[in-house]
């Protein structure tokens, strides 16, 4: 399953700027292993997962392929990406996958404090991401972000964000991406109270005017 989504995306990406990842070996490790990362940290059986800002699929697509029983729903804004993530899930005959075209800040209404975990990579500064993310996760969930190592200074820079929005900062894992030198962050947020109604605020502003 992983060489199909390697070939489709090398295919797809020759008419679609879909990653600056290209060559096969730096995709399996930028990509593929870079998403799993997080089974390092849980363990993911039957969880409904939000993957927020999904691109290409990552890293919900590889936790899926991995984690079969999950029940993963892909939001993601750019028409182009949405299009390749309907094609591979039907090409790698995928099941409970669920793609929402649009914005976090638009789409958060519907799916409210429903899911169990929420992921999400290269989408925004924590103290934004947090604002996309912490609404949609169940109150006992998690908010898994994938940031660069070290994140101290970024984590120190949300937790206003992330107390205001529900959320408590309960670990920072390092997870070095094997046969590598590279190494990632996992910033691991639980949900410990309800979001405030008026978040997110509507779209744009968590970016324009991030809390602090
Ligand atoms: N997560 C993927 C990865 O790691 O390869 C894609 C990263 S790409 C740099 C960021 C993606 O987030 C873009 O595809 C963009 O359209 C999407 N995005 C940014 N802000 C968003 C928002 N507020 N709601 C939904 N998608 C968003």
């Amino acid at each position: 399953m992983f060489d199909l989504y390697l070939n489709e995306l090398i295919e797809w990406n020759k008419k679609f700027n879909l990653t600056a990842i290209t060559e096969p070996e730096k995709i399996r490790l930028k990509h593929f292993a870079d998403s799993l990362a997080l089974l390092d940290v849980i363990k993911l059986t039957n969880e409904s997962v939000i993957d927020v800002g999904a691109g290409a699929g990552f890293p919900g697509l590889p936790l899926k392929i991995a984690c079969p029983g999950i029940k993963l729903t892909l939001l993601e804004a750019t028409g182009k990406k949405v299009e390749f993530l309907k094609h591979i899930i039907s090409r790698l005959n995928l099941t409970d996958v669920t793609i929402i075209k649009g914005r976090a800040e638009e789409t958060v209404q519907e799916y409210r404090e429903k899911f169990a975990l929420a992921v999400a990579r290269a989408v925004a500064k924590l103290n934004i991401l947090a604002e996309y993310c912490l609404p949609f996760v169940k109150v006992g969930g998690l908010f898994i972000a994938y940031k660069e190592w070290p994140v101290d200074e970024e984590v120190a820079g949300a937790q206003k964000a992330v107390k205001i929005l529900g959320g408590k900062v309960r670990d920072i894992k390092k997870i070095e991406l094997l046969n590598s030198n590279l190494a990632r962050s996992l910033v691991i947020v639980e949900k410990i109270s309800p979001t405030p109604p008026q978040y997110p605020r509507r779209t744009g502003t968590a970016k324009k005017r991030p809390l602090r």
